[in-house]
């Protein structure tokens, strides 16, 4: 292994087995060195979920290639914390299969690859394929690859992160890229209620096509323009224009409370 190339680490969530993160993987590498720590089987919606009751395996699967059976936040943990010879420069996660716009990051076991990055102050980006069909890497690749590069020349603000999306389709029909702000879905009819054969309900979460408020700007916009959104994300979720108006609400003092 080259010491002094920049060592990236790349995970996703939606399993070692994925096309996209071996397209990730490939695209970083003329970057440095790559190893890659991504979850045994497909791990979508995990969030930002740690796996604590139950001890995790990792397992060489390829030269620099660690398959783990925990979640991608487990991923990420284990690559900065015992599995990279040393602590990267940098972490990608993806290429997810489907988009990861607006409301939907909170979500994401590839955002979270990003968000964990973030918690060890290690820049990171997750990049996500958004839209129906067979997958076409390549637009996203390349993204990820010019991205990456500057990251690595830049750095990140700390606490901060960056997510891109990606349209699908042929390089040609990608019409460049814009710099967004998170995006809103709106959800309608995610819970499905039916019964099962002996007569007992059961319920199924999602499954409805997500549709997104129209407002120019957004991740989800751009995309749907035909543009990569590119967003940087923070990680203080603090609502700073609420904290004033909070201390005037009369939620009393300490000499209230029960004792
Ligand atoms: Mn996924």
């Amino acid at each position: 292994m080259d010491s002094s190339a920049p060592l990236i680490l790349v995970s996703n969530d939606d399993g070692v087995g994925a096309p996209g993160l071996r397209a990730l993987a490939e695209c970083l590498a003329p970057l440095g060195t790559v190893v890659v720590v991504a979850p045994d089987r497909e791990r979508s919606a995990a969030g930002h979920s740690i796996t604590l009751n139950h001890p995790l395996r990792a397992h060489a699967v390829a030269d620099g290639w660690h398959s783990v059976d925990g979640t991608p936040t487990d991923c990420v943990t284990l690559g900065v914390m015992q599995l990279l010879p040393r602590r990267p420069a940098l972490v990608a996660a993806g290429i997810n299969h489907g988009g990861n716009m607006g409301d939907d990051i909170t979500y994401s076991g590839t955002v979270a690859c990003a968000v964990e990055a973030t918690l060890h102050g290690i820049p990171a980006f997750a990049v996500s394929l958004a839209g129906e069909g067979a997958p076409d890497f390549r637009a996203a690749a390349s993204f990820a690859g010019r991205l990456a590069a500057e990251i690595l020349r830049r750095g990140l603000p700390a606490y901060t992160f960056l997510n891109v999306n990606v349209p699908n389709g042929p390089p040609e029909n990608v019409r460049g890229h814009q710099v967004t702000r998170q995006g809103r879905r709106t959800y309608v009819d995610t819970v499905t209620r039916k019964e099962d054969p002996r007569g007992r309900p059961y319920y199924w979460i999602g499954g409805s096509a997500p549709t997104w408020e129209r407002s120019s700007g957004t991740d989800s916009e751009a995309v749907f323009g035909g543009f990569i959104s590119l967003t940087p994300l923070r990680l203080d979720f603090t609502d700073h224009g609420t904290m004033e108006d909070l201390r005037t609400w009369p939620l009393g003092n300490h000499a209230d409370l029960p004792r």
